[in-house]
């Protein structure tokens, strides 16, 4: 596999840029070797600077759920790139996208658009403390929301790639209102409640996807909707990963359970920067201007962006391919497992619709501790093998693959192959 062009590109990146990236997973640190400057994308395929192209199973961490330079979503944004790029007032689309979020998510009567997931949740949570007036949180070990301070503790996502424990510079006062508790498990949870009375609220993935894809038990996630609402806890539902992308209506819609309040991100910006958040309106009501919670951003709602969000959602809308990513994420799952039975390899595989990455372990993955019994020297043979027969996967053991309408069975196919012959090498 030539990899000088990116060899060349990281030495030089690495001298204005911090380890020559602009955010720490791309580093491909845990998998050791060089990281690959992407040159192109179309479709399913990204292609580096070397010309090695990949079936690109990373879509950007999540956005890219069309795939590539989806034909329509692109003939959008030409167009309304002729009209200006920000204007620091309010347009259309902010409107549009505002009605098929809101439309998506039944507990969002209302919404506000900022410009990453991180924004949204860290308003989220300043939402949550300024509605119920109370100032503890919990998150769930193995959860990613974003790298703002009060919530990078047991994080998952690059963290836990980089054996990390939480990050330098975060005081302790910044995390002393954040209380951790188990995935899976809601005696941790209620130990909490029943130990403070002033939490403002539980934030969770829904469905897991930042310590690898970790699925939620429907007794689980129905007692952690019962309890927070029985303890007046205002139940965060960070969908920045699942929104739009396990269903239209997110995990919400899938698990048939409603957040008070929900955050979105990579999917509704189409692979431009938008995150949001938004419930209903008695908690809406709250956010500047309407109240006296402050919140704001020189470029959120920007109108590139919200064409671009517009136009994924309507595609997705159109095309609805929940049923076919669910199909393929099972043809997957079952070649990982047979090629792992083959080669004598404790392998799981965890998945939800379009969701899925592997664990190599004989343990049951069902949270943050037991994702990390998984084998990340395996990993790395893995990833660098699938690399070498040209499929990209995010550079970790502890992020979730994507599937794309974009995927063709040709590369499914590939993918599979690519499989058999990666899970020999780890064998040897
Ligand atoms: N929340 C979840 C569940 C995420 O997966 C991520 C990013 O991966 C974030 C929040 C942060 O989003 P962003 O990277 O856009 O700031």
């Amino acid at each position: 596999m030539k990899l000088e062009k990116s060899i060349e590109l990281y030495t030089k990146g690495k001298k204005h840029l911090v380890g020559a990236v602009n955010s720490p997973v791309r580093a491909f640190k845990s998998v050791g070797g060089v990281p690959i400057f992407i040159d192109a994308a179309k479709g399913s395929k990204i292609i580096d600077v070397d010309g090695n192209e990949y079936v690109d199973m990373v879509l950007s961490y999540g956005p890219m759920i069309l795939g590539h330079r989806n034909s329509v979503v692109e003939k959008t944004i030409k167009k309304y790139l002729k009209k200006g790029y920000t204007f620091g007032a309010s347009t259309k689309g902010e409107i549009i996208l505002a009605e098929l979020v809101c439309d998506a998510f039944p507990g969002m009567d209302k919404v506000r658009f900022v410009n990453s997931g991180t924004e949204a949740v860290l308003s989220a949570i300043r939402l949550a403390r300024a509605y119920t007036g109370k100032n503890k949180i919990i998150k769930f070990s193995g959860c990613y929301h974003g790298h703002s301070d009060a919530l990078l503790v047991a994080a998952g996502s690059g963290l836990a790639t980089l054996s990390l424990p939480g990050s330098a510079g975060v005081p302790d006062e910044a995390v002393k209102n954040t209380l951790i508790a188990e995935y899976n498990n809601i005696d941790s949870v209620e130990r909490h409640l029943a130990k403070h009375n002033d939490i403002a609220a539980v934030i969770i993935e829904p469905i897991a996807g930042n310590m690898g894809v970790v699925l939620p038990t429907k007794e689980f996630i129905e007692e952690l909707r019962d309890l927070t609402k029985a303890s007046g806890v205002l139940l965060i539902m960070d969908e920045v990963m699942t929104g739009f992308r396990s269903k239209f209506g997110g995990a919400q819609e899938l698990l048939g359970i409603k957040a008070d309040i929900t955050c979105l991100g990579k999917v509704i910006g189409g692979g431009f920067p938008v995150g949001a958040y938004g419930a209903r309106n008695e908690i809406m009501q709250m956010v500047a201007p309407l109240g006296p919670m402050y919140q704001a951003g020189t470029l959120s709602g920007n109108p590139i962006a919200m064409a671009c969000g517009i136009a994924t959602l309507k595609e997705l809308k159109k095309q609805d391919p929940y049923k076919d990513f669910e199909k393929t994420a099972a043809f997957l799952e079952r070649a990982m497992l047979s090629a792992a039975k083959e080669n004598g390899i404790d392998l799981q595989v965890n998945r939800f619709g379009s969701m899925i990455n592997p664990f190599f372990t004989k343990t049951k993955v069902v949270d943050f501790k037991t994702a990390q019994t998984s084998d990340t020297k395996k990993f790395k043979t893995f990833f660098w093998k699938m690399m070498e027969n040209g499929v990209f996967l995010p550079p970790s053991q502890f992020e979730a693959w994507f599937l794309a309408t974009a995927m063709s069975k040709r590369d499914i196919y590939k993918v599979r192959s690519a499989i058999n012959i990666a899970m020999k090498a780890v064998a040897d």
